[in-house]
């Protein structure tokens, strides 16, 4: 249920909500974007339904009360109209601007990340990727150095300057996980790991969300909502690939769900076409379609060498294609821009804007 407050509704007044809605045992959300404060009172359905909406109704200072009949709430526009801007240090991650992250999908030893890191920096990207926890398929592969890998990412951001992004893949791992990632990552995999997703929702750090191999939109959102009602509203949606009858390439590319985002929630989505193409030659075509899509931004695997990579080198741009692929996505995301500033919001990012 959504409860928005009337323009000027006073410190009594919302305090009167905030009792009704305290009173079912029920805890009040708040959300103040612009003039309007909005309540989102969260549970699951029931006879407290009718009842609270009947008395909070009624009580001066309310302008409205919806009854939400989506599952998904703190996630949604009614709660949160205007877009969620993840900041980063100086990166703002929602704001209308493409945010490239790249880097290996394992970090491998110090060298090969740091040749990665500067290669990666120098053409432009924002953000730093490299997995220390890996979630292979299978267990005979190489699965990551742990802790030392942390370490070594950690390096590379005094080196080069650009955030990191990485995997956690325990909650017993997220509070350490945290003191080296400026972003954490939850893989695919875990997407409905909902001990994990509370735990990174206790966190200050942002989190980037993947969409898991066979999860709908719904679900998805769902996991975020699990991130965010833990007390954590920075979430970062990555669609990477999902898993469809098709085998001609890794994972299906869902490009629609990047406006079906925007306008069903406030969050930012970025696309990983690295792990939805599973070839590197795809990868450019995927990149710029997310991108004339309205992608927020972009998660890309760089190797330099990607024929020695101990995962996912079939992937993996070399720095060289990289470097070329990002001057073609800023490209297309200014084309994206102007259109969207003169043609309208219709034309490329669903409702935002
Ligand atoms: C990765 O980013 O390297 C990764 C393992 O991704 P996903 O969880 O999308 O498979
Ligand atoms: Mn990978």
């Amino acid at each position: 249920m959504f409860v928005v407050m009337a323009v000027g509704a006073t410190e009594e007044q919302l305090n009167a909500v905030r009792g009704a809605v305290l009173e079912e045992g029920l805890t009040p959300h708040e959300n103040r974007g612009g003039a309007r404060l909005v309540v989102a009172v969260l549970g699951e359905g029931g006879a407290w339904v009718e009842r609270l909406a009947d008395r909070l109704s009624v009580l001066p200072g309310v302008e409205s009360v919806t009854k939400s009949s989506r599952p998904f709430k703190l996630t949604s526009r009614e709660f949160h109209p205007d877009d969620t801007v993840v900041r980063v240090g100086d990166i703002a991650i929602g704001d209308g601007s493409l945010t490239i992250a790249a880097g290996p999908c394992a970090i491998e030893s110090r060298d090969q990340l740091f040749e990665t890191a500067e290669a990666v920096r120098a053409a432009g990207a924002n953000l730093l990727r490299g997995g220390a926890f890996k979630p292979r398929t299978s267990p005979y592969s190489f699965q990551g150095l742990g802790l030392q890998g942390l370490r070594f990412l950690a390096e590379a951001r005094e080196r080069t300057g650009l955030p990191v992004v990485t995997e956690v893949m325990e909650p017993g791992q997220v509070e350490h996980v945290a003191e080296y990632a400026d972003i954490l990552q939850i893989g695919a995999r875990n997407m409905q790991n909902y001990s994990l997703l509370m735990a990174v929702g206790r966190i200050g750090r942002p989190v980037l969300l993947k969409r898991g191999l066979a999860g709908t939109i719904e679900e998805w959102l769902m996991a975020a909502e699990y991130v965010m009602s833990s007390g954590n509203p920075n979430v970062i949606l990555c669609e990477r690939g999902i898993r469809t009858f098709e085998t001609a390439y890794r994972n299906t590319l869902d490009v629609t769900s990047v406006p079906l985002i925007h306008q069903m929630t406030h969050l930012p989505i970025v696309i990983d076409p690295s792990h939805a193409a599973g070839k590197r030659w795809l990868v450019p075509s995927l990149a710029l379609a997310g991108t004339a899509a309205g992608a927020d931004g972009l998660l890309i695997e760089v190797h330099p060498r990607p024929a020695e990579a101990l995962s996912d080198g079939d992937q993996s741009l070399t720095p060289a294609q990289f470097a070329d692929l990002a001057v073609a996505v800023r490209g297309v995301a200014e084309q994206v821009r102007a259109i969207h500033a003169t043609r309208g919001p219709a034309m490329t990012a669903g409702s935002r804007a």
